[in-house]
C-alpha cells in the first residue's frame, strides 16, 4: 500500500503507541483521585501538557485538552459566543474545515447569528484586508482563519489577522490542525487568542486533541461536569491520549528542528513536477501560495476525482479529493 492521505489521518508512531501503553494497563488511576496510586498520573499529563505547549510555543497552563480539533474548534467559537452574548457577527474564512464551517452555520440557524465567509483568491489565499474590513466591532464576537488548509495546504498570515481582530475588538481563533508539526507556530506575544490541534494528523492517537486559550483571554467551556483541565472542560481525562498526544507532539518539534519538512517539500516538489509532465493541463492548487510543505493537490482536467480515487485504490494507492468526513458526498470539495 501507498499511503498518501496523511491529511485525514498518520499512523501512530511506534514510540507514542509505547508511552501510552502503561496508562492503559497499569497505570489505570483517575487524575483527579487523592491517594498516590494516582499522583504519576497527573505527572504523566502534565508533562504531556508540557510537550504540546512546547511545539507551538505556548505555556502549559494555556493547554486544554480535547477530544480533537472538532471539539476544540466548536470549544472556542462557542466559548466566544457565551463571551460576547450580544454579539452576534461571525467572521470566517470561505475554506475552513467543517469542524468550524459547520459550527458556524449552528450558530447562525440556532442562535440567529450572521456569518460572513471571507473569499480566498484562485490560489487559495485569505486577504488579511479582507477579514479586517468584514470584522464590525462591538457586533463580532470572533474571526476564525486556519493556518492552514487541509486539502492545499495553503498557509493564512494568521498572525497578521489576528492582530487586525484585535485592533477591532474582535476574538481570533485559529485551526491550526494541518500546520502543528509542519510550520513552526509560535503563539507567544501574539494576538492569537485560541488554537485547535488534533494528535492524529502528527503521528499521535486519534480522539485526543488541545485549545490553547491565550492566557488572560476570557474563557467559557463547552462541556459541564467536573473540575478537570481547571474547569475549562469537565470529563475524567483520557490519559493514554493525552500522554500519546505528548510524545507526539516531542517528536514533531524535534523532526522540525532537524529540518525534516526540508525532506518531505523535496519529495512533494519532485512528486508534483512529475505529476504535471505527465498529465497535460493538470495544475496545482495553490501553487502560487506558501504552502505546508507535506499537501499537494491537483486538477487534473476531464477527471472525475471519484473514479480516479477508486482506480488508483484498486492499485494499493490511498488519496482523497476532499476532508474523509465528506467522502461519499458527490459534490466536490467546498475548498
Ligand atoms: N480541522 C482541520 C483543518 C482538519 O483537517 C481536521 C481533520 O479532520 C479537523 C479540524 C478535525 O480534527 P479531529 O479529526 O481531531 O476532530
Amino acid at each position: 500500500m501507498i499511503y498518501l492521505d496523511n491529511n485525514a489521518t498518520t499512523a501512530v508512531d511506534p514510540a507514542v503507541l509505547d508511552a501510552m501503553l502503561p496508562w492503559l494497563r497499569e497505570q489505570y488511576g483517575n487524575a483527579s483521585s487523592p491517594y498516590l496510586f494516582s499522583k504519576p498520573v497527573r505527572r504523566a499529563m502534565d508533562r504531556a501538557r508540557e510537550q504540546v505547549a512546547a511545539l507551538i510555543g505556548a505555556e502549559p497552563e494555556e493547554i486544554l485538552f480535547t477530544s480533537g480539533g472538532t471539539e476544540a474548534d466548536n470549544t472556542a467559537l462557542l466559548s466566544a459566543a457565551r463571551v460576547f452574548p450580544d454579539r452576534r457577527h461571525l467572521v470566517i474564512g470561505a475554506t475552513e474545515h467543517h469542524a468550524v464551517l459547520d459550527c458556524a452555520d449552528w450558530l447562525g440557524e440556532a442562535m440567529g447569528y450572521e456569518i460572513t465567509r471571507v473569499p480566498v483568491d484562485s490560489a487559495g489565499r485569505v486577504d488579511p484586508a479582507e477579514v479586517a474590513a468584514a470584522i464590525r466591532p462591538g457586533e463580532t464576537s470572533i474571526v476564525a482563519i486556519m493556518a492552514a488548509n487541509n486539502e492545499t495546504g495553503v498557509l493564512a498570515p494568521v498572525r497578521e489577522i489576528a492582530e487586525l481582530a484585535a485592533a477591532r475588538g474582535a476574538l481570533f481563533h485559529t485551526d491550526a490542525v494541518q500546520a502543528a508539526g509542519k510550520i513552526p507556530l509560535g503563539v507567544r506575544d501574539t494576538a492569537i487568542h485560541t488554537l485547535a490541534l488534533s494528535a492524529h494528523k502528527l503521528h499521535g492517537p486519534k480522539g485526543i486533541g488541545a485549545l490553547r486559550v491565550s492566557r488572560g483571554v476570557v474563557f467559557r467551556p463547552m462541556m459541564h461536569g467536573g473540575s478537570q483541565e481547571n474547569g475549562r472542560r469537565g470529563g475524567t481525562e483520557n490519559v493514554a491520549g493525552i500522554v500519546g498526544f505528548g510524545a507526539a507532539a516531542e517528536l514533531a518539534q524535534r523532526a522540525l528542528e532537524a529540518g525534516g519538512a526540508n525532506t518531505v517539500r523535496a519529495l512533494r516538489d519532485h512528486f508534483e513536477t512529475e505529476a504535471l509532465n505527465r498529465l497535460p493541463g493538470s495544475r496545482v492548487n495553490g501553487a502560487a501560495a506558501e504552502r505546508a510543505p507535506n499537501t499537494t493537490s491537483l486538477t487534473i482536467p476531464d477527471v472525475q476525482a471519484e473514479g480516479l480515487i477508486f482506480l488508483l485504490d484498486q492499485r494499493g494507492i490511498c488519496v482523497s479529493a476532499g476532508s474523509a468526513c465528506t467522502t461519499g458526498s458527490r459534490a466536490p470539495s467546498h475548498v
